[in-house]
């Protein structure tokens, strides 16, 4: 155990693969979301873990865009029905329709000159102004 370890903090939030409470935790590469479960469960997903921006994922509408982070530790969102369904995206999902395709799905992207939605649709090149 490091001299830094940081006791668990509750999130309040269920795991969105055994329901048991999400905690805040400090692991050897800093901050994390794991699962109170641990080790029976282990979910894990990135510490800026923003549970209130679940999408509905457009692939198979039943599942939610989770966060989570890959082994090279960047974050994506993936649907939380993985393997039946594989759907992911790189960039944060939003839940609003696209004004020119009506894709239910559009995406943040942070650019040097502000942040802008973009169509998770790939065949619409729908990107709203800058913020
Ligand atoms: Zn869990
Ligand atoms: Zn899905
Ligand atoms: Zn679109």
């Amino acid at each position: 155990m490091s001299d830094n370890f940081l006791e668990p903090q509750p999130l309040g939030v269920p795991c969105p693969q055994c329901e048991r409470e999400l905690q805040l935790k400090k692991g050897r590469y800093g901050l994390f979301v794991g699962c109170s479960g641990y080790p029976d469960c282990d979910y894990m997903t990135a510490a800026d873990f923003d549970p209130g921006t679940n999408v509905i994922c457009p692939a198979c509408q039943q599942g939610k865009l989770v966060q989570k982070t890959s082994r090279y530790g960047r974050s994506f969102y993936a649907c939380d029905h993985y393997p039946e369904c594989s759907y992911s995206v790189n960039l944060p999902p939003v839940a609003q329709v696209c004004p020119l395709c009506a894709f239910p799905v559009l995406l943040k992207r942070k650019t040097a000159a502000g942040e802008r939605l973009i169509c998770a649709n790939h065949s619409c090149d729908y990107k709203s102004s800058l913020k």
